[in-house]
């Protein structure tokens, strides 16, 4: 029987975040404990695990270390994580048959710029050329040469919002299978200088979508083993930062080298479609008053699962300078505000300043607010069915404005942290949404219009103004003249 070994590490980060992260932020699972974490969850080891179980593979749970999206993670912290996966899965290394890695693409330190290449290079090392090492990775991963030379195939998410982590965690699983069957997979990487944000990146609606059905079909083939078209997270300012066409294929380089020009061609000609339509602050509040349904102001610059600190309040601001009338609500990530309604007690009221303790360019708003709810910021999120831990929770509120502030950062995907609150969207007339996008039931389907927000934050959807320094250039949209010339790279050809 064949032995699997498991292990986990995936954070997000924007490295236009002025907040260093931190080993604290990670949620680390050991052993057995990462088996019973992840029963029923919408996660990829969730669902690579109900592979392994129906084909009777007997599983080596080694180590997961999970975090919110935040700034560039601390060297020394990143040193200690690393340490501890590689501890906890070198041992094992002898007695398993190959290793399931579930990665999320888009990790960074304060001085390792290829977090995840660094770790898979090292169990490479300690297991040996001949040892089978499948990876999974988010679209919005950067995958990188030294990641791609020490592993042995890889599974990608294929949906936008994402709603796939299991399957791709299944697809994962059965890639790893196959290659213990005897598959000799050979990967081809076509890089794409573009970065892409906007509508029709919703791999539902939107012409990202198309690429990605062709990958889905390309799936289908029975000597192709994985496809997928990665588009990096535009926040994560490393070198390999780019959009990337991957397609596996068994034992077949032309195969692979061929679908994966294809689709990186494709890709490039559709740029142009894949940029952000922003509406400016002033132009989003001077209209907001004219609808008479739900109003969604989308803070895809100041959104946390995207890396960024969630404490602008740069909307709530010109909101309340203008004077809108309409019941207002908004997350924010503000652990002094939160802390201090917490002593203050349920009911009172409170002189605050919020937003801007994390990133100082939000200038600090003074509000008197009275302290509706407080909560510990344990709940589920609604997408994944993950535990989110935001801490101590206050629910603020000040004439029309109604405010979540949360202490610790958490992705605002959903309407995780206002049910957790009692609290239905659907009663305001404006709600903030710290998010580029969210499943279309959440909010889209039954709001009036959705103003995608051009303000300042260190995910800004603008991304010129963002001040790129490491990644290749030229980028596209960075410079709109950036040439492109297809080079497919090839992995695993023994070449
Ligand atoms: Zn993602």
């Amino acid at each position: 029987m064949s032995r699997i070994l498991v292990a986990e590490c995936k954070q997000e980060i924007s490295s236009f975040n002025p907040v260093i992260g931190t080993y604290d932020n990670f949620s680390i699972r050991r052993g057995p404990e990462l088996l019973t974490y992840h029963q029923g969850r919408e996660t990829e080891l969730c669902g690579a695990l109900q592979v392994f179980a129906d084909s009777h593979i007997d599983v080596i749970p080694t180590y997961g270390a999970v975090a919110p999206s935040a700034g560039p993670l601390d060297q020394q912290d990143f040193e200690r994580l690393a340490a501890e996966l590689l501890d906890a899965v070198t041992p094992h290394l002898a007695e398993a048959d190959g290793m399931y890695f579930c990665l999320h693409g888009a990790m960074g330190c304060t001085e390792e710029l290829d977090p995840e290449g660094y770790l898979l290079q090292q169990i490479r090392h300690a297991a040996g050329p001949d040892f089978p090492i499948v990876i999974s990775q988010d679209l919005h991963g950067i995958l990188t040469h030294r990641m791609l030379e020490h592993s042995n195939g890889l599974a990608i998410y294929h949906t936008y919002p994402h709603v796939d982590l299991a399957d791709t965690g299944r697809r994962a699983a059965y890639l790893l299978l196959q290659v213990l069957a005897g598959a000799q997979p050979v990967v081809a990487r076509v890089r794409v200088p573009a970065l892409v944000r906007g509508n029709e990146l919703i791999t539902a609606s939107g012409v990202y979508g198309e690429t990605i059905r062709y990958c889905q079909a390309l799936e289908e083939q029975p000597d192709i083993l994985a496809a997928g078209m990665m588009i990096g997270n535009p926040f994560t300012d490393v070198p390999e930062l780019c959009s990337q066409a991957i397609v596996v294929a068994d034992a077949d380089p032309d195969l692979a080298r061929n679908e994966a020009l294809h689709l990186a061609t494709d890709f490039w000609e559709r740029r142009a479609l894949m940029q952000p339509d922003l509406v400016s602050v002033e132009d989003a509040v001077a209209q907001a008053p004219q609808y008479s349904g739900p109003v969604l102001f989308t803070d895809a610059a100041d959104a946390p699962s995207s890396g960024a600190t969630g404490d602008s309040n740069v909307l709530l601001q010109a909101l309340h300078a203008s004077g809108y009338s309409g019941q207002v609500l908004a997350p924010l990530v503000d652990a002094p505000a939160a802390y201090m309604a917490h002593d203050a007690g349920l009911g009172a009221r409170i002189h605050v300043v919020l937003g801007g303790s994390l990133d100082s360019r939000f200038a600090p708003l003074d509000l008197e607010v009275e302290v509706t709810q407080l909560g510990d910021g344990e709940y589920l999120c609604e997408s994944w069915n993950t535990p989110q831990h935001a801490g101590p929770t206050a629910v603020l509120e000040s004439d029309n404005l109604t405010i979540v502030c949360v202490s610790r950062s958490v992705p605002f995907i959903d309407r995780s942290v206002f049910i957790a609150h009692d609290i239905n969207p659907k009663d305001y007339d404006l709600i903030v949404i710290k998010s580029p996008h969210c499943q279309w039931h959440f909010f889209d389907e039954w709001a009036e219009i959705n103003f995608n927000v051009d303000a300042p934050g260190s995910t800004s959807a603008n991304l010129p103004t963002l001040g790129h320094r490491v990644c290749q250039r030229p980028m596209y949209p960075l410079e709109l003249d950036a040439p492109f010339t297809p080079v497919a790279e090839m992995f695993g050809t023994g070449a």
